[in-house]
């Protein structure tokens, strides 16, 4: 039996700032006959890419990258916010959706030259998150093999974004 992941997001009207629909997706994770469909669903999808990796930004592409990572038997690289890593990393910096900007980094040894690596995340929206995690991991050597999400919101067009870096298998569970 499968359920409706649709019904697993909260819409929060005016968060975090007036105009804005903020997609929740706490009730989906916390659920978990639809965290393990999520989980799955993207688990298929990645299964023919070849991947020696999964990377995922902090913090809630820890959630969907950790339980995707122990299903396809391959390790998890976290994309940290700036300054929290305790060893020789490489960095990217990206604007925020709302505003501002911030930096992700990735410990150099982390990915190996060659290595293939799906990036995921609970949610596309400019794809700079996304953009940020690819230049570091191409910084290193490695190759995006691919990119997944739980959700898309299609209006700001992420994943053209992502294009322009380069084609690359592509896939969000649910667009908005
Ligand atoms: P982007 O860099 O693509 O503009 O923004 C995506 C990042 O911001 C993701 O890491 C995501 O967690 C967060 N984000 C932006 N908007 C939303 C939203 O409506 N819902 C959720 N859950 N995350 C969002």
């Amino acid at each position: 039996m499968t359920v409706d992941l649709h019904n697993y997001v909260a819409t929060v009207e005016n968060f975090p700032e007036p105009g804005v629909d903020f997609r929740d997706l706490s009730p989906l994770m916390g659920d978990g006959v639809a965290y393990k469909q999520a989980v799955d669903e993207i688990a298929d999808f990645a299964k023919d890419l070849a991947i020696d990796l999964i990377a995922g930004p902090e913090s809630r592409g820890f959630i969907v990258g950790s339980p995707l990572a122990y299903a396809l038997n391959v390790g998890f690289v976290p994309a940290r916010k700036g300054g929290k890593l305790p060893r020789e990393a490489v960095s990217a910096s990206y604007t925020l959706e709302y505003g501002g900007e911030n930096v992700l980094e990735i410990h150099k040894d982390a990915i190996k030259p060659g290595q293939r690596v799906l990036i995921v995340d609970d949610l596309l929206a400019t794809g700079g998150t996304i953009n940020a995690t690819r230049e570091i991991i191409e910084k290193l050597g490695g190759v995006v093999a691919g990119v997944a999400f739980i959700i898309e919101l299609k209006a700001l067009h992420g994943r053209e974004k992502i294009m322009e870096a380069g084609d690359v298998p592509a896939m969000a569970l649910m667009t908005y």
